[in-house]
């Protein structure tokens, strides 16, 4: 019987990517997803998609033995900062609590490798930047402190099991697809690419810039965005090392090593539309660092992985074409 990946989340923003870029790299990915912020149609068609919950035992044992799993993507969780301060406990259920009922699952079905999305808000506010992956992990809210406490049962269960992890540690996630095949879908966003895009379009009439007393050249908040599909890439790789060195995991920023201030992605989003937003100077927003910048030279050097799109008006235009698309035929 073919060998098969689990995918968790393969109906959401980066899961759906991550699908895709299985699929381009000949492995056979399965989904489960609980559609509560993903979308049916954002999974392939020939893929295998399970409608149900990551916790639910027998659900995903029946699936890890009817497709033959060999490792799992676990991208299912919730992932809005500002939501996490407000409802912390949604983020310790859906993060932590579902991801170590996962695991049991994992564990008990002898499923090996298992990557995991992790955060660069497990860092909280870095002593210096680039941040690197052994500086101290103090998060200031509750997704990233919900996201280290995941990073530390895998830790622990590597080390009492046959299985072997990579956590990767995103920094801004933005963009889509560059073919079109999916993008970020869900309604209510609040990441600033999407926001900034969905403005560009007339979906709203103005855009926040929340803060501008950081202590960065501009005063505005200094995130590093990677495109979706450089950071899909990175996933593949990781599951292709974590099959091919079963004894070693993995704890790896996935950035770009640069960072752009509010001002200057919404310079860029005015640049590509060839428009101004209507920009609303507002006051920060709880739980926000003045700038996150990855030190990405680890998985340059363990993984050779190397960006595709570092660039920020590509992530740009990638994002606004994505848009256009759920406007003119929206998923469902
Ligand atoms: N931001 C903003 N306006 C928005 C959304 C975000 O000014 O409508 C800022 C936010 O304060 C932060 C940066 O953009 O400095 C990135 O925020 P986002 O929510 O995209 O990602 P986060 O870094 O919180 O995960």
């Amino acid at each position: 019987m073919q060998k098969s990946i689990l995918v968790t989340g393969g109906a959401g923003y980066i899961g759906s990517h991550a699908v895709l870029a299985l699929k381009d790299n000949g492995w056979n990915p399965v989904v489960i997803d609980n559609l509560v912020t993903g979308f049916r149609g954002a999974v392939p068609q020939d893929v295998p998609f399970v409608e149900g919950n990551i916790a639910d035992h027998d659900l995903v044992s029946a699936t890890i033995k009817k497709y033959n799993i060999i490792a799992a993507m676990h991208f299912a969780g919730s992932v809005v900062v500002p939501e996490s301060v407000s409802d912390p406990l949604k983020y310790y259920y859906n993060n932590t609590a579902n991801t170590r009922s996962l695991l049991e699952s994992i564990i008990k079905n002898e499923v090996r490798h298992f990557i995991f999305s992790s955060t660069a808000a497990t860092y909280g506010i870095p002593e210096t930047t680039p941040v690197h992956e052994d500086m101290p992990k103090i998060p200031i809210n509750p997704y990233g402190t919900s996201k280290l406490m995941t990073e530390y049962m895998l830790a622990d269960v590597a080390a009492a099991h046959d299985f072997n992890y990579c956590a990767l540690r995103y920094f801004n996630v933005a963009g889509a697809d560059p073919k079109g095949r999916t993008g970020q879908s869900t309604a209510g966003a609040t990441h600033l690419i999407k926001v900034a895009v969905e403005a560009a379009l007339g979906k709203r009439d103005s855009i926040s810039i929340f803060g501008t007393d950081y202590d960065t050249e501009d005063g505005t908040g200094v995130r590093d965005y990677i495109h979706v599909s450089d950071l899909a890439a990175a996933h593949v790789i990781a599951l292709e090392k974590l099959i091919d060195s079963p004894e070693d995991s993995h704890i790896l920023n996935c950035g770009y090593g640069h960072g752009f201030s509010v001002t200057q992605v919404l310079d860029a989003v005015d640049r590509v539309t060839n428009n101004k937003l209507v920009r609303n100077l507002e006051p920060r927003r709880a739980g926000d660092p003045d700038a996150l910048i990855s030190d990405n030279s680890k998985i340059k050097q363990r993984f050779g992985w190397t960006p595709q799109y570092d660039d920020l008006n590509l992530i740009v235009k990638h994002a606004l074409a994505w848009e256009q698309r759920l406007i003119e035929n929206p998923i469902a």
